[in-house]
Parts: C-alpha cells; structure tokens; sequence
C-alpha cells in the first residue's frame, strides 16, 4: 500500500439540509474523528461535500480506517483514492497503475471527471475523453459504456492535487449521532433492542442505555451479556452511558400485591416509570424500545397504550412493524447476534404469568396497581442504579 492512498466520504442525506447543514457537517466531522483516533493518526478535512480522510505519516493502516469510517452514521459513499500531481500524465500513470485490477477484470468502463479547480488547464470532458483514449490504449479488453459501465473511472481535480478513484462502496447513511438529541434505550439481553438502538442511532441520535436487573433471579453473567451488547453497539453508536437499575423489589411487590393475569405489563408500567426517572436525570428526550406489535402478549396495540400511559416523554419503537426475521437479519449485520442469543435469562422472564391478559384495558390495569404505592420502591430503585460508560473500541468483555 503506497502512502498517498486516502479516503473520500460523501455525505447522504446532510447534503440536503438548508440552513443548518453545517451544524450536521459539524457534529459528523467530530464523530469522524473520534472514531479514526482508534485506527491511527488521520487528517479529516471537508470541502465541497467530499470528507477527505488522510493519513498523517506513513504506515497507518488504510484498511482498518475504512472499517471504522464505514460504521460512521451520516456518510453515504465512501472510497479509496490515490493522489497525484495535478498534470494530465501523472493522471493517467495513475489511473492506469491504481486501477489496473478492476480494469483488467471488466468488459466495459467510463471516465468521469470532477474540476473544482477551474485553473486546471483542461476542462472535464476534454479529461474525460483523454484519459478514456489513454486507458483503451492500456486494456485492450476493455469498451466505453457511458450509460452502465462496470467500472467508473473517476478523477477529481482539486485544490493541492488530483485524485483518482474506482467504484464507492455503501456507508452507514443515516445521520450523524448527536445531531437528534439523545434517548434513553431500554436494554435487555435479546436480539431486538439493540437493533432498535442502532436504527434510532443511524437516526442522529444519541443513546443512554437502561437495563433491570433481578438477582437472585437474574445472574451476574445476564448482566454482563447485556454490557457486552452494550459495548457492542459503541461500534456505531458512540460512547453509551449504560444504567443498571435493580428491579428485584419491585417484581416482588407486583408478585404478592397484583393480579397474575397482570404481572406483566404492570411490570413494564413500572420499568417505564424508571426509565423516565433516568431518561430526566441524564437529560434523554424520549425512551426507545424494541417492541414489535404482535411479538407478545404486552406488545398489542392495548399493552403498548397501558405502558405509554405512565411515559411523560415519548416512547420510540423502531422496530415496531418489522418481523423478526428483519430484526435477525440486522443483529447480525451489527454483530449483536451471537451475543444477543446466548441462552441467559432476563428480569422479564421472572414470574411470567401462565395466561397474560392480551388485551389489557388501562383502567383495570390502573385498579390492579392502585394495591400498592410502588413510588417509594421506584424511587429507592432509582437512587441504588449503577452508571457505568461503555466507550468506543473497548475490547467487549464476556
Ligand atoms: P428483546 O429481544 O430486545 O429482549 P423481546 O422480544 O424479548 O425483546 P420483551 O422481553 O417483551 O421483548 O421486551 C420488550 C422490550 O422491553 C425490549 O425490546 C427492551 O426494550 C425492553 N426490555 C425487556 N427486558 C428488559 C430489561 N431487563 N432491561 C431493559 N429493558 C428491557
Ligand atoms: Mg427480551
């Protein structure tokens, strides 16, 4: 790898904001950043649209630059590049060296060619066309197809060099986290909420986590499953403030003080009310979920008006019309998977009634609790949380 391969990033969708693009351009370039510091020693520079991500000596390791800058939400097309002096043959030894592999396997090609700096001697389509002879003269296996080639040859000509670069691959997209404000996700050791967290991540925003805890009942090892998740998800999410609230009270007092058929959502009622409780505390403006209507008994249209009902903020749940099949095929892009079915158990599956009420009607429920005042256990609850910050590029522990 010769030292003068950097990387281009193009931004999605911040490419369309008005007045306040710079403040998204802005928070993606911190992010950018942060996350290239685990990779080496790289510039990150911006100009016309394009993030231009170089390394500072020789020796970084291009390869592990892409891996991060590909989990950076806010970019939408990323690829390798080389730079040269800004003269035509230098561009074309370039192009030809560079891309030899692509151009030697493809049938078709075209050139296109990008001039910001309009002092460049020769205008685009006049690049276009020279460079196009020069590599036809090259690969003789190779025909122009402007309309749908298998490789696009492209050359930017910019303010200190020119730039030469094949085909882009997808990044992350969405947008860059911190720039929606921050929620409050609510954190078991299954497969869909740290999808959830991810996709409202890829949204801009910025994610606390909660979790509950029942010991004896739950384990120490289900715990640290869920912080393994939780340092999992660092990779795309940024640093995550993870708090763990100890739940095993109030499971307790729902157990002696409520009907069983109601166990469960009063329990999530109550997992609501802390969560909100947290999500103040840690100035967090929404709660997020991975719930999915129809999944179980408390995630009916009926459940999730009875879990609302306590929530002061609103409740997010990404998930809620995708089958699960959808939710797997993500954990495992996200490489939450393999930890999320490690067969431990969690707080929800203590005291699980034999026959849930399906369709709870808020006012029984409402009748159900009003048993016993659980606000001084809550709010012991809240006092006794743990908080803990899981960052960026820390080994996952399990
Ligand atoms: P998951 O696969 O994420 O565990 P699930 O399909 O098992 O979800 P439930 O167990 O009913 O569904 O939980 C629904 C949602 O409630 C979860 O997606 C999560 O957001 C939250 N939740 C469940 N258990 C816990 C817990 N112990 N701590 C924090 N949040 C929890
Ligand atoms: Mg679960």
């Amino acid at each position: 790898m010769a030292a003068n391969e950097i990387i281009l990033a193009k931004y999605g969708e911040i490419a369309l904001k008005g007045l306040n693009k710079k403040t998204f351009e802005d928070i993606l370039m911190k992010n950018l950043r942060r996350r290239l510091r685990k990779a080496g020693s790289f510039s990150v520079t911006k100009a016309q649209s394009t993030i231009y991500i170089e390394p500072r000596e020789d020796g970084q390791d291009i390869d592990e630059a892409l891996e991060c800058v590909k989990k950076v939400f806010g970019i939408a097309a990323i690829c390798r590049a080389k730079a040269c002096e800004k003269n035509f043959e230098a561009i074309a030894e370039l192009a030809k060296t560079y891309l030899a592999d692509q151009l030697l396997c493809a049938n078709t090609f075209k050139v296109t060619a990008k001039r910001a700096d309009k002092a460049f001697p020769m205008k685009s389509p006049e690049i276009c066309m020279e460079l196009g002879a020069a590599l036809l003269d090259e690969f003789p296996n190779l025909t122009v197809d402007v309309h749908d080639p298998e490789v696009t040859v492209t050359v930017e000509i910019r303010d200190t060099h020119a730039y030469i670069h094949g085909e882009s691959i997808k990044g992350a997209g969405g947008l860059p986290v911190g720039s929606s404000g921050k929620a409050l996700l609510l954190l078991s050791g299954g497969i869909d909420s740290p999808v959830a967290g991810y996709r409202m991540a890829r949204r801009g925003v910025h994610i606390s986590a909660i979790h509950y805890v029942s010991p004896p009942y739950t384990s120490e090892r289900a715990r640290l499953k869920v912080e393994a998740l939780c340092q999992k998800m660092t990779a795309y999410c940024g640093n995550i403030a993870f708090f763990c609230v100890p739940f095993t009270e109030i499971q307790e007092e729902i157990k002696r003080n409520c009907p069983e058929e109601y166990f469960t959502i009063i329990m999530r009622r109550l997992m609501m009310r802390i969560a909100v409780n947290i999500a103040t505390e840690d100035k967090c403006s929404a709660l997020v979920t991975g719930e999915s209507i129809g999944q179980v008994a408390s995630q009916t249209m009926e459940g999730l008006t009875c879990t609302d009902a306590v929530c002061s903020i609103p409740v997010m749940r990404p998930l809620i019309a995708l089958d699960k099949t959808e939710i797997v095929e993500t954990s495992r892009e996200i490489d939450t998977f393999d930890i999320s079915t490690l067969p431990y158990e969690d707080c929800c599956t203590v005291f699980t009634p034999r026959h849930p009420k399906v369709r709870p009607h808020l006012e029984d429920i409402e009748k159900a609790e009003a048993n016993f005042d659980f606000t001084p256990l809550i709010e012991k609850a809240v006092a006794e949380t743990e908080m803990k910050v899981f960052k960026m590029g820390e080994e996952v522990i399990l």
